[in-house]
């Protein structure tokens, strides 16, 4: 992409530079202190939940299902939490888990459950090294992706390999090249609905060669993360195929672990994830987990199904939760029409649901965007933490997360981002 500046003459681009310059020193004198880094609700968006604290007390009833949650027991969830784990996930509430407060960890317990014990009777990962030569178990990561799934398999040993990540999901050319060719590579973190960040939804075909492809590995699987699966913008959300269904019809059940959480629904870090997989799979999590765990906090649980009993439930409850993202996404995408259109600097996604926007800068620009950003008081996800290592191959991106500031406190955030994209693309032409 040319940008503007590259068009101009010496002397356009000097007079250019020393008026950006100008604006940024003037918007470093209003001290501003802005956060744009992570994506969780705000304060008010969390208290609409705030009633669910009420829901129980000591004269509340204390059992779901003839279960009682007071007490150790019922490791798998209560009955009525696997029925909504089932319905988000798309399976029956047998091949569910409903665990503790967090998805992340029980992604980060499913791959350290294949790495030390293996899955559906193979290997241990951890000893697939020794037995090829040194090769190393790799994990496919869509990029731009969410740096916290890199950071369990990297964690691990594991080599994350970046793979495009398109509108339609993973570039599943070069998906199914990969695993067909290589028999280390044992996994790929997907986020398949309003993906992080990108907000694109995996289009059916996705699904369907996801499930369907040959794999070098017997033991590969799919972490389908589906943490925004409810989180829908405006009233016609985009629509996911049902992955479990996909796997059954292609003659792979075992392939695919899904999970999700309430955290961004009721309160983050304090709701309560989910799991779900084949039966066969699903038998096999329980039983590690249940090596450390007697019984998740059923109370919690409880809490949960009597603030949100069924999936209508869930839905108008996270239309109220739109009503707090819709203008903060749209004041994104307005404030970056205004300061970015026909400058040819960037290009940023239009999610229809989810946390973040992806923006793009011109090649080389991300880095220094994002310190130009902090110098004038705008802190942002830091440039690269959306590639496998930190590293961007071409520095381009940048993950804009709305929800936390007010939508005056964004509207200067993005101010300043746009400043920051036109100085550092106007230097970039100057180099
Ligand atoms: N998965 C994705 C894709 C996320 O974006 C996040 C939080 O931002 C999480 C998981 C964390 O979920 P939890 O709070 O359930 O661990």
């Amino acid at each position: 992409m040319q940008t503007m500046y590259q068009t101009m003459n010496d002397v356009e681009l000097a007079a250019a530079i020393d008026d950006l310059e100008a604006r940024v020193a003037e918007v470093k004198a209003r001290e501003l202190k802005l956060d744009m880094a992570r994506g969780k609700p705000s304060p008010e968006q969390v208290a609409i939940s705030r009633p669910m604290l009420d829901l129980l007390s000591a004269d509340s009833d204390l059992t779901d299902g003839g279960v009682d949650c007071s007490n150790y027991g019922c490791f798998e969830g209560i009955p009525s939490a696997r029925a909504l784990a089932g319905e988000f996930l798309g399976v029956d509430p047998s091949q569910t888990l409903v665990l503790g407060s967090s998805s992340l960890l029980i992604e980060h317990d499913s791959v350290a459950m294949c790495w030390l014990k293996g899955t559906c009777g193979h290997a241990p990962w951890s000893e697939f090294s020794a037995a090829h030569d040194g090769a190393r178990v790799k994990f496919l990561c869509p990029a731009p992706g969410y740096d916290r799934h890199f950071g369990i398999t990297e964690d691990l040993g594991i080599e994350n390999v970046p793979v495009r990540m398109t509108e339609n999901g993973p570039d599943m050319d070069e998906v199914e090249r990969l695993v067909a060719a290589d028999e280390g590579i044992k996994g790929i973190w997907c986020v398949p609905k309003y993906s992080n960040p990108t907000g694109d939804t995996y289009s059916d075909e996705t699904v369907r060669r996801l499930t369907s492809m040959k794999t070098a590995a017997p033991d590969f699987r799919i972490f389908w993360d589906n943490a925004y699966c409810v989180h829908d913008l405006y009233d016609e959300g985009d629509e996911l195929l049902n992955v479990f269904d996909a796997a059954r019809e292609a003659g792979n059940e075992d392939r695919v672990i899904a999970f999700a959480s309430t955290s961004k629904i009721t309160f983050p870090g304090a709701g309560v994830g989910f799991v779900a997989a084949s039966p066969v799979v699903i038998k096999e999590i329980a039983h590690h987990l249940q090596a450390g765990l007697i019984s998740a906090d059923k109370l919690n649980q409880l809490r949960h199904v009597r603030f949100l009993p069924d999936l209508d439930a869930v839905r108008a409850h996270m239309r109220r939760h739109a009503e707090f993202m819709r203008p903060r996404f749209e004041c994104v995408d307005a404030k970056l029409h205004e300061g970015l259109d026909g400058t040819g600097c960037a290009t940023w996604t239009h999610p229809r649901g989810g946390y973040f926007v992806s923006f793009d800068g011109p090649e080389g620009s991300a880095k220094r965007v994002g310190a130009l950003c902090r110098e004038m008081g705008v802190t942002l996800t830091p440039a690269g933490a959306t590639w496998p290592y930190g590293e961007d191959p071409h520095d381009t991106n940048i993950r804009i997360a709305p929800s936390y500031p007010s939508v005056e406190d964004l509207s200067s955030a993005l101010e300043v981002l746009v400043l920051a994209v036109k100085l550092v693309s106007a230097q970039l032409a100057l180099e």
